[in-house]
């Protein structure tokens, strides 16, 4: 059945054309090869996927493919398990190498990983791992990591050049099922246009303009949209390497004038990957504590407050117009992320198990990586960071002060007034009739009281952190990431070399 040799690039969550080392290498070797992505059904289903990521992969694709078509390429897509694709595409080829990138992805990935990686073995195929955006596989602490990540940031940017295949598309049982299709079809005008192009246009005019006023915004929940440099979609799918951003921000001319704005967002980069370095090391955090001892803690599971707060629901106007914002967009920012983990976890004492895989499926930019260690920071279950509660009345106060983000998502308060929006439950009844609102009837009376939530969460939190099983915790996780401070401060001085 074997006729010819090839090779394979297998995309993950690298979809683009350029700085992409797989391809590279790929075009370096004599035997011809093909680019496939996998559309695998028990990812698909897995609780953190949603319609939006799939969509963002399939376009993606499709804008991949424009740009290599005058090279006779495509990336040839497949619906099926990656070790059923291997195992068909190792009975009709010889194959001899995959290129792709390392993925540091959730345990499933990570799982997955470990099947292809023996079945490789078993046939004597090469699977050759690319390093992605500076993350090192399998590190037992972070002694250098830092001076690893800037020289890899400061690495050439990869040109890639492509010659032009002989090979026709690939016919194989493994079709996308119409329903699906149809599905990725659709795109919702709201969300981020995906593609390398689109990446490349957000890069540009960020550094052109947008991002002049990146600090001033960041944590305001409308004037962010614009100000914040809005790649983070084009990271996680891999549109756009972290180290092209790095180098154009980095080199921009305009770096000059804004210099604190611009190192802040390159400071950022580094935290993606410092993110996802931690959770490369212990993927665990998606299901578990990252300090042992906070599994002690116990949470009475409330239906009611948990669906409240995954509808925006809550009456807390700038917790609902942020959670509408986000089922809506794909985005919001990260102070309001973490407020609303905040609320879940700290006001409403819910386990922040019961909001990780609804949050994830909303992001666009959903990045196991970050978005994992992330939530389990905002929920105070780290045991090393100070937790911080978010009061939804103040912040609401003060980063959207004229109510303007809150009227567009929360519609059934565009007649309130200034003074009221923040907080509607205040109104007299008359108030309330005169513009248009009862609450409790046409928008919900806030589900909890704030101070006493929060007073509640403060002792039950912040009392547990004395517990032995968190101290202990602490020690293991402190020798794990011990270089962390020391990186962070190093970091700070090198983020604009
Ligand atoms: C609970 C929670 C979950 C999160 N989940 C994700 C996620 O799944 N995917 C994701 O990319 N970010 C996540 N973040 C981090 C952050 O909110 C987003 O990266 C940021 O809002 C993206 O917008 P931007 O691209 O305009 O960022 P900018 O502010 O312009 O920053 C540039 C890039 O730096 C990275 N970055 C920015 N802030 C952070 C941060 N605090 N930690 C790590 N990396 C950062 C992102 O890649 C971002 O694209 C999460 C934050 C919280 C609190």
């Amino acid at each position: 059945m074997k006729t010819e040799s090839l090779n394979i690039v297998w995309l993950k969550r690298d979809i683009r054309t350029q700085d992409h080392e797989p391809l590279l290498r790929a075009e370096r070797e004599e035997i011809p090869y093909r680019i496939i992505y996998l559309f695998e059904p028990s990812i698909i289903e897995y609780p953190d996927t949603s319609p939006r990521h799939l969509q963002f992969i399939y376009h993606s694709i499709l804008t991949l493919n424009k740009t290599l078509s005058p090279f006779n390429r495509q990336i040839e897509v497949f619906y099926g398990e990656a070790s059923d694709v291997f195992e068909h595409l190792k009975f009709h080829f010889d194959i001899k190498k995959i290129f792709s990138y390392q993925e540091s992805g959730n345990r499933i990935t990570w799982e997955r990983d470990k099947i292809i990686s023996v079945f490789c073995k078993n046939w004597d195929i090469q699977w050759i791992q690319s390093q992605r955006d500076g993350i090192i596989r399998g590190i037992k602490n972070r002694t250098d990591w830092n001076k690893h990540w800037h020289k890899v940031m400061h690495r050439p940017i990869i040109q890639n050049n492509y010659s032009i295949s002989e090979l026709n598309p690939l016919e194989h049982p493994f079709t996308l099922p119409e329903k699906l299709i149809n599905n990725l079809e659709e795109y919702s005008i709201l969300f981020q246009p995906p593609g390398e192009q689109n990446a490349w246009r957000y890069l540009k005019s960020f550094a052109a303009q947008r991002g002049f006023k990146y600090q001033k915004n960041i944590s305001k929940p409308l004037e962010s949209r614009t100000s914040c440099s809005r790649l983070s979609p084009y990271l996680a799918w891999g549109n756009l390497s972290v180290k092209q951003a790095f180098q154009f921000i980095g080199a921009h001319p305009n770096g000059k004038q804004n210099d604190r704005a611009f190192s802040a967002m390159l400071t950022r980069l580094h935290w993606h990957c410092h993110f996802i370095q931690k959770f490369e090391v212990e993927c665990d955090y998606e299901t578990v504590c990252i300090n042992r001892g906070y599994e002690l803690l116990i949470h009475s599971k409330n239906e009611r407050f948990i669906e409240a707060w995954k509808t925006g629901t809550t009456g807390y106007p700038l917790v609902d117009a942020c959670m509408r914002a986000v089922i809506q967009t794909g985005w919001i920012n990260f102070r309001m992320r973490a407020m609303l983990v905040s609320f879940l976890t700290l006001n409403l004492d819910q386990d922040w198990r019961e909001g990780t895989y609804h949050l994830a499926q909303q992001f666009l930019d959903y990045e196991p990586g970050i978005h994992y260690p992330q939530f389990q920071m905002q929920a105070g279950t780290t045991g090393i960071n100070t937790v911080r509660l978010y009061n939804p009345v103040k912040n609401s106060q003060e980063y959207c002060p004229d109510g303007v983000f809150i009227k567009k998502w929360v519609p059934e308060l565009s007649n309130v007034p200034l003074e009221h929006i923040h907080e509607p439950w205040k109104m007299t009844t008359m108030e309330q009739a005169f513009c248009d609102v009862i609450i409790g009837d046409d928008y919900p009376k806030p589900i909890v009281e704030l101070k006493e939530s929060a007073k509640l969460a403060r002792d039950k939190i912040w009392g547990h952190k004395k517990h032995p099983a968190v101290q202990a915790e602490k020690k293991r996780l402190l020798n794990t990431h011990v270089n962390r401070i020391n990186n962070e401060l190093q970091e700070k001085r090198n983020s604009r070399t």
